[in-house]
């Protein structure tokens, strides 16, 4: 039986103009279709779409055009998070809002503890503030495949309209080969966790070039990479990934939080410590003083970070490497620790780029355009273009002069929806 979801709506915070036109006026546009910022025009919205930019006087307007005044600030497309877990029921409308809060428009479902088709069913009942959300299908270890069940599979995901398969985690080499070669049949997506499967006891990663060759779409947290011994291998593998298209989704965040890499101190400096309200911020720090308690205290758990920082260091320099070689990256906030806030991680995870040599409009381009492109969807959304989506934020700080100014975000616009994200965040 299906449990009922309890969600409520958040009327009263957003403003919805429907049918109405907009005008944001004299405003900076980032338009992500290059490193440029086109000062002091005006965006004319109708029916949730970008329908005219230029000078302010003239755009069409008439006594019911709602105008909002941009002078000095800037507008970008919104953000996409190309890995979120979805949590259990209760929390999901708490997810959706913290997105939007954050400026996060289109979110990448990586995992998820509830049947992602039941939830996108309850969830399209609702007229929920919430991101665009691309469902998944999850492929466990459990599960084994033949050339006949990876067809029927891909031909129910194909009808189901879900986005993409992810790979979770593998069963066999022969179930990697049945998926990738139905997927490619049926043109489904299929990627995730770098392939790896269990054999008498031991980890066996399938070969990285069968893999890249394979239409295998984006491989999460640098994997696959890092397990390569030699750099002959390292730039096959990177010449492969640029050449056949490959997107990878780092995930730094995860690997500074599960490893307690900030710990003892620096996790004060995170922009979700300084930024979300204390109620929250008080509850994540004695869950994560708890936690380190339980993990052995103070020694052991630095014994364990220090072990844990050469891997890090290395993923750091292959994205680099990645980014240097023009390969496809896609900013992901893969929240799930404490300090880690849906959508917020976003922010964090682009200052971790910064930190590993990434260049700002590299940036936000892996958290804007490359994600559409990623869902074939780049004539939709992903730019501030004529045509395209209002799917919109505005910061009051331009990002591209300092990455850090994305915490500035005041509104997030979706279609006619106006959200202040200031109001958001009090409601988280
Ligand atoms: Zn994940």
């Amino acid at each position: 039986m299906k449990k009922p979801i309890i969600l409520f709506f958040a009327f009263l915070i957003s403003t919805s103009i429907l049918g109405q036109n907009i005008i944001i006026k004299d405003i900076n546009i980032i338009p992500m279709t290059s490193n440029i910022v086109i000062e002091n025009k005006s965006v004319l919205i109708q029916n949730g779409k970008i329908k005219e930019i230029g000078a302010f006087k003239k755009l069409p307007q008439n006594k019911d055009t709602k105008i909002i005044n941009g002078k000095g600030k800037y507008l970008m497309p919104g953000l996409a998070d190309m890995h979120v877990h979805l949590p259990e029921e209760n929390k999901i409308e708490h997810l959706l809002l913290s997105n939007i809060a954050a400026g996060v428009t289109q979110i990448r479902i990586m995992n998820s503890s509830i049947p992602q088709t039941d939830l996108r069913e309850i969830l399209n009942n609702k007229q929920l503030i919430s991101p665009k959300i691309h469902y998944s299908h999850l492929i466990r270890r459990s599960e084994s495949y033949s050339a006949s069940q990876a067809d029927s599979l891909m031909v129910e995901i194909k009808n189901n309209g879900i986005s993409f398969v992810k790979l979770l985690s593998l069963s066999d080499e022969e179930t990697f080969d049945n998926l990738t070669k139905s997927a490619n049949q049926y043109n489904v997506t299929l990627c995730g966790h770098y392939p790896v499967y269990q054999l008498e006891g031991k980890s066996v990663m399938v070969d990285m070039e069968k893999v890249l060759n394979s239409n295998f779409k984006s491989i999460e947290h640098l994997a696959g990479y890092i397990w390569l011994e030699d750099e002959e291998q390292i730039d096959k593998a990177i010449q492969l990934t640029k050449e056949f298209e490959i997107y990878n989704c780092p995930t730094l965040d995860w690997d500074i939080m599960s490893g307690n890499l900030q710990y003892p101190d620096d996790y004060k400096n995170r922009i979700t410590y300084q930024f979300l309200p204390e109620s929250i911020t008080k509850d994540w720090e004695s869950s994560y003083l708890a936690s380190i308690e339980e993990a052995g205290g103070n020694e052991k758990v630095m014994e364990s970070k220090n072990k844990k920082l050469p891997s890090f260091e290395l993923k750091r320099k292959l994205l680099k490497r990645l980014y240097e070689n023009d390969c496809l990256l896609l900013i992901g906030g893969d929240a799930g620790y404490d300090f880690q806030a849906d959508g917020f991680n976003v922010y964090e995870e682009m200052m971790n780029w910064k930190n590993a040599g990434i260049d700002n409009y590299t940036i936000l381009k892996s958290a804007t355009v490359t994600p559409s492109k990623f869902f074939g969807e780049e004539h939709l959304w992903g730019t501030v273009e004529i045509g395209k989506n209002a799917e919109l934020i505005i910061l009051t700080k331009n990002p591209l002069e300092d990455i850090q100014n994305i915490t500035t975000v005041e509104t997030t616009i979706i279609g006619n929806e106006f959200h202040l994200n200031k109001e958001l965040i009090n409601q988280l």
